[in-house]
């Protein structure tokens, strides 16, 4: 087989250690991840997300012969474009402040690009291009006509006024909305990214552009949202893992659960799984935990965290008999049988997965994107653990997502049931095609492989498709 890049340069120290967490049989494949990391070692994440992928592929390139020829592992692996703009913005006290921005279309193959918008300190080209690029895959699995996409910025809305927040999201859309529509890239929310900056957002699109459209998803109901998105995630989270649960003959029903993380997945995943019978004992934010054993409301958060933005351990002024731990990396110690990891990227490392299984765990779904490290997933994988990998347990948000553009489109509005069912009944094929793939490639029973493949192959044959022009 030929190699991918210029023969004999090994990617550098960075580049290695992260090759390292995979394991390549397939000399195709290896060498198109050796060139990615050689190309990209400071992105870790990226190369991370990139790996696990390219990892599972193995199979299919076997069987597909066609897909080395066409290039599309090494297309796939470039995104089509990358943005990256400074945003000047006025704080209250009359200063100048500057952050830098992100937008990075990934794949156009299957639809506009789409993914969310994150505002976090820690956001780089690193975090964005390993988020649009398992946001490919993902939105693939909704069976909807939506590509891959993400961006955001390093601004810090923690600690900003409602005006600087404001100010900041209309300078941030003043560069953004010469690159987005609702045929070409589709924002949405993501971490520190709500229902306020959407709103600050699609307010100064209109303003530039002239145009009243479905440009951005997670919009306010009165002006073209849809009922049902602000819970999909966290909704959908729990459908998946709730057919994951069923194919096993277990469920929710009895089990303590522990979900780490209070914003919006974190909150709604409560919601659901203590409707589908679960306890959830245990949530966190990036300070600490809490653990109530008689069952966290999942109400109280939502106050805590979305009206009052106050830190969780505030819980205890609700309910004097709960406890609360400095530190959130401790919760996967709290003994459950189902955990949700609902936070942030890499919040589960081995030690957490090996607590988890030793404390009695059977089950874990993400609701966060890879919130789990590729040696905690190894450590699920090989203890018997059911597991839900991210770009199929938290596909819901983005489905309703394209349910909120369908309903633009339309220029009407479904009911929230009628969104709902339609969530559930994509969160539950995706299980299905998921289970399914994986067990056609002899990996049965393995979820990240089947995601991995059955989101893959859908965008690759389109992309064979449309030729060779990107
Ligand atoms: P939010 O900003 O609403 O909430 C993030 C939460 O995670 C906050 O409670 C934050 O705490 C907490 N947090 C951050 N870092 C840590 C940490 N290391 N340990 C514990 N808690 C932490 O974001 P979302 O709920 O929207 O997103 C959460 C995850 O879900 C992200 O990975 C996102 O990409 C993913 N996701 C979100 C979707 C959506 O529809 N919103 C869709 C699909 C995936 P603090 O308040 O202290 O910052």
């Amino acid at each position: 087989m030929r190699r991918a890049g210029p023969a004999g340069r090994p990617p550098d120290k960075r580049g290695l250690a992260i090759m390292a967490a995979f394991n390549f049989t397939n000399s195709y494949l290896r060498d198109v991840y050796e060139t990615v990391c050689r190309k990209d070692p400071d992105q870790p994440e990226f190369l991370q997300a990139a790996g696990e992928v390219l990892e599972s592929l193995q199979p299919v390139m076997d069987q597909r012969p066609d897909l080395v020829r066409s290039g599309v592992v090494e297309r796939i692996v470039e995104p089509e474009r990358t943005l990256l703009f400074r945003i000047s913005w006025v704080d209250d006290h009359g200063k100048v402040q500057v952050n830098r921005g992100y937008r990075v279309q990934f794949s156009t193959a299957i639809g506009p690009s789409k993914g969310g918008l994150r505002f976090h300190p820690s956001v780089n080209l690193s975090i964005v291009k390993f988020l649009g690029f398992e946001q490919i895959f993902k939105n693939s699995l909704t069976g909807l006509p939506l590509g891959g996409g993400k961006g955001g910025s390093d601004f810090d809305p923690k600690g900003k006024s409602g005006n600087e927040v404001m100010r900041f999201c209309q300078s941030f859309m003043t560069e953004l909305q010469r690159h987005i529509g609702p045929d070409t890239d589709v924002p949405a929310g993501d971490i520190g990214v709500g229902a306020r900056e959407i709103g600050y957002l699609f307010g100064q699109y209109k303003r530039i552009r002239n145009e009243f459209n479905g440009v951005l998803t997670g919009k306010g109901l009165s002006y073209g949202g849809s009922l049902a998105r602000t819970e999909a995630t966290g909704y959908g989270l729990c459908y998946f893992a709730n057919e994951m649960l069923k194919a096993a003959g277990k469920s929710f029903q009895g089990q303590s659960v522990v979900i780490s993380g209070s914003g919006n997945v974190a909150i709604y995943a409560n919601q659901k799984a203590t409707q589908l019978g679960g306890k959830v004992i245990a949530m966190s934010d990036s300070n600490g935990y809490i653990v109530d054993e008689n069952g966290i409301d999942y109400k109280i958060i939502q106050e805590i965290k979305e009206v009052k933005r106050e830190r969780i351990k505030t819980y205890l002024e609700y309910v004097p008999g709960a406890k609360y731990v400095e530190g959130c990396s401790g919760i996967w110690t709290v003994p459950c049988g189902i955990a949700l990891p609902c936070a942030t990227q890499n919040e589960l490392p081995l030690e957490g997965a090996k607590a988890l299984v030793e404390h009695g765990c059977f089950a874990v779904a993400e609701g966060a994107n890879m919130p789990s490290t590729p040696e905690a997933v190894a450590w699920f994988q090989s203890h018997g653990v059911l597991f839900a990998p991210a770009k199929a347990s938290n596909a819901g948000g983005v489905a309703t997502s394209g349910l909120e553009m369908t309903q633009n489109s339309m220029r009407l509005s479904w009911s929230f049931d009628e969104v709902d069912q339609r969530l559930h009944g994509i969160m539950t094929n995706i299980y299905h095609n998921a289970a399914k793939a994986a067990a056609e490639f002899g990996m049965e029973g393995n979820l990240v492989a089947g995601a991995n493949i059955a989101g893959f192959l859908k965008v690759a044959d389109a992309m064979i498709w449309q030729g060779v022009s990107y």
